[in-house]
């Protein structure tokens, strides 16, 4: 059975020193006159269309059209070169740990189909990987201009692997790897699989709310990566799909009275497990 695996950039793949929120930021700048001021984690994990209307918003106080849209988006592309290349120079530009030997690993693999699932827009994720190395790796993907949602993207980047390689990709056959709560959800979302890294630019609480399948610190760790995607069996025996991480008392009591099976975890992955308060029994 093929597996379509979908990467986010940011703090999944790579760090690119701040050099698309600073491109933003000049761009903005530029067009308007004023900086538009980013709160923690407002734009981690979100799609630059999404951004693109936030900031318009937040520096003219107006709801965002598409041309001006349009505008933020030429001059955030016309920006960003320099912005990586600056980032680069100054080695703030940075490959997450292990994450270049599991790509070369996976691309071996007869079953595994890779694709980007980011919220960049098409020609900024190949500028921001372009010193990176990686986008080898990635035939298609999906990118911001799939949509405000990062639903769409992630969907639009399955229709675009299977258009590219003549397959189809039942929901249980892809697999989401990202660094925000926002990757995990919108995975959730779509019945899609989730993994989280740890290391990127996510809230910690706000990704334990989100429950990913599989938490990992960064891609060193491969032999749980492979049991995550089937691959390979648990060397300690353990059966795959069984690991949940409760989030509170309640919650502990309730998955260990119940116990948790393939069916309850489809129902976390589609359910917006986070938005429930916590406590709350589905
Ligand atoms: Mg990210």
């Amino acid at each position: 059975m093929k597996k379509l695996v979908l990467f986010d950039l940011d703090g999944t793949l790579v760090y690119a020193g701040g050099a698309g929120r600073t491109a933003l930021t000049k761009a903005v700048k530029k067009l308007y006159g004023k900086e538009p001021k980013f709160e923690h984690g407002l734009i981690s994990g979100r799609t630059d269309t999404d951004n693109f209307s936030i900031v318009y918003e937040m520096v003219t106080g107006k709801k965002a059209t598409k041309a001006e849209v349009k505008k933020i988006h030429d001059a955030y592309l016309s920006l960003l070169p320099a912005e990586v290349k600056n980032a680069a120079k100054k080695k703030t530009y940075k490959l997450v740990t292990g994450v270049k030997k599991l790509l070369e690993k996976l691309s071996k693999e007869k079953d595994v189909v890779l694709a980007l699932g980011t919220g960049n827009i098409e020609q900024g994720a190949k500028i921001k990987l372009e010193p990176s190395g990686l986008l080898k790796y990635f035939a298609c993907g999906g990118y911001g201009e799939d949509g405000h949602k990062r639903e769409d993207m992630l969907k639009a980047a399955v229709k675009r692997a299977e258009k590219k390689y003549i397959t189809k990709f039942t929901p249980d056959q892809v697999y989401v790897v990202g660094d925000t709560h926002r990757d995990v959800l919108a995975a959730k979302n779509c019945g899609f699989h989730s993994a989280a890294i740890l290391s990127g630019l996510g809230d910690a609480h706000l990704l334990q709310r989100a429950a990913a399948e599989l938490e990992l610190k960064n891609f060193n760790d491969v032999v749980t990566f492979y049991v995550w995607l089937g691959l390979q069996t648990d060397p300690k025996g353990v059966k795959r799909g069984i690991y949940i991480s409760p989030a509170s008392a309640i919650e502990h009591v309730f998955f260990s009275r119940t116990g948790i099976d393939e069916d309850r975890l489809k129902m976390l992955r589609i359910k917006k497990y986070s938005d429930l308060p916590s406590g709350t029994i589905m």
